[in-house]
């Protein structure tokens, strides 16, 4: 019953509007560390009537908001831009909003002109306007303005590479298949590229500092990696081209198509094979978190602590059983401070706003323990084959807990409320 009561409160939203795409330019001056652009967006409606709407728009100036030609009143506050329409629209109804802005982004966009290198961290609204939420799927033009020369990369397919005759270009990418917002970005950078293709992926790999042996070297795994994660989710890498890019300075992080990890990890992937971890994770998030995607960040567990787990998963049969019981102790162990520190709680965790240390170990690390303890309950066979079950039928959708759960019931024929309970939606004790 208590699980009835909870599968009702997390269900994936139904939200007033729906964005299907973003076509947005976007022009960084990269030694004023500032942005201009312009966006627009096209939506739905998805309620009886809306009268105004809302977009994330981080610490941006609003220039202009429009509606075809004609302006609209807006008001930013909270770091959302609110927009109000002429007249209501119904549910159905599809337009084009324009906006126009400018600012100097403190997150979201790295600036480094040291090197001629710029690239995003998340937070996609810090440089564009656009809907936050991860339930929210939309296509994307994205065209950039940038320092001639450089190498890049960008969600989806490069279009074009246009001159503007002042020592710029503009490239131009298109990501046809829609993606959650947070997922959007591109660097750029006096980066060596190595390209290989591998098992009908076209591979990238850019790096300032590496020559091309190292970059071999460092993403040795890469092809294995995307096979392996194809294999357990039951669904084929979704792009043509995957490309990996060394940046300054970054924890890692995943995007449509690509990931950007820092040049101190590329070293100690070289000095250390095994460190390939993180390498790893990003892929296993082109399926579990890029692919199936958490309907909000109370579900974030969904994409972390899968890309986590499926990491051990894929050490599991690279490097052995000891590897892959590494990792599980190592997190059974941060489980045990969690709790000895009051710390511990439910995975499904609506407060995630500002997350500390432990919240995201809760996250990160007590979430791919649990599904650890999830295969150990279930068994190999009906562990994966809910895998597979999960990721097919949700693949390119949102999905909240409830979602995962139902897949591995199906799979293994068992009622697992009482797992659930006690480590999903509950602290461990
Ligand atoms: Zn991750």
């Amino acid at each position: 019953m208590l699980l009835a009561a909870l599968s009702s409160a997390t269900a994936v939203a139904q939200r007033p509007i729906d964005v299907t795409h973003y076509d947005a330019r976007v022009v960084p001056d990269l030694a004023a560390k500032t942005v201009s652009g312009s966006v627009v967006v096209t939506l739905r409606v998805d309620v009886p009537a809306l009268a105004a709407l809302e977009l994330d728009t981080g610490a941006l100036t609003i220039d202009a908001v429009r509606l075809r030609s004609a302006s609209l009143a807006h008001s930013v506050a909270d770091k959302k831009l609110h927009i109000t329409l002429p007249r209501p629209a119904r549910a159905g109804d599809t337009f084009t909003i324009t906006i126009d802005y400018h600012g100097a982004p403190k997150f979201g966009l790295e600036f480094r002109p040291d090197r001629s290198e710029i690239y995003t961290i998340f937070s996609t609204s810090q440089w564009m306007p656009a809907i936050d939420a991860p339930g929210d799927r939309a296509s994307l033009d994205l065209r950039v303005t940038l320092p001639a020369g450089l190498a890049a990369v960008g969600n989806g397919r490069l279009v074009s590479r246009t001159r503007t005759g002042d020592g710029r270009e503009t490239l131009h990418w298109r990501q046809r298949r829609p993606l959650p917002s947070y997922l959007y970005g591109f660097a750029a950078g006096r980066y060596r590229e190595v390209r290989e293709q591998r098992g009908g992926i076209s591979l990238r790999h850019l790096a300032t500092s590496f020559d091309e042996k190292q970059l071999q070297q460092i993403f040795a795994d890469t092809s294995d990696m995307l096979r392996f994660f194809a294999r357990r989710a039951g669904v084929r890498y979704p792009d043509e081209r995957y490309t990996q890019a060394l940046v300054a300075q970054t924890i890692g992080q995943e995007l449509g198509g690509f990931a950007l990890m820092s040049e101190d990890y590329g070293r100690e992937v070289l000095d250390d094979a095994r460190a390939s971890g993180l390498i790893a994770h990003e892929i296993a998030h082109q399926w579990w978190g890029n692919g199936v995607t958490c309907d909000d960040w109370g579900h974030f567990w969904l994409n972390e602590g899968f890309a986590n787990y499926m990491t051990a998963a894929y050490f599991e049969q690279r490097y052995g059983r000891d590897e892959y019981d590494r990792r599980i102790e190592r997190w059974r162990k941060r489980v045990d401070e969690l709790k000895a520190a009051g710390k511990d709680h439910a995975l499904v965790y609506a407060q995630w706003n500002k997350p500390t240390a432990d919240d995201r170990a809760v996250v990160y690390q007590k979430g791919a323990y649990v599904l650890h303890l999830l295969r150990e309950r279930v068994g190999d066979a009906a562990f994966w084959k809910g895998i597979r079950g999960y990721t097919r039928k949700h693949f390119g959708k949102a999905v909240t807990t409830v979602d995962f759960q139902r897949a591995m019931e199906r799979a293994s024929g068992e009622d697992l409320d009482d797992f659930f309970a006690r480590w999903v939606y509950a602290a461990s004790h």
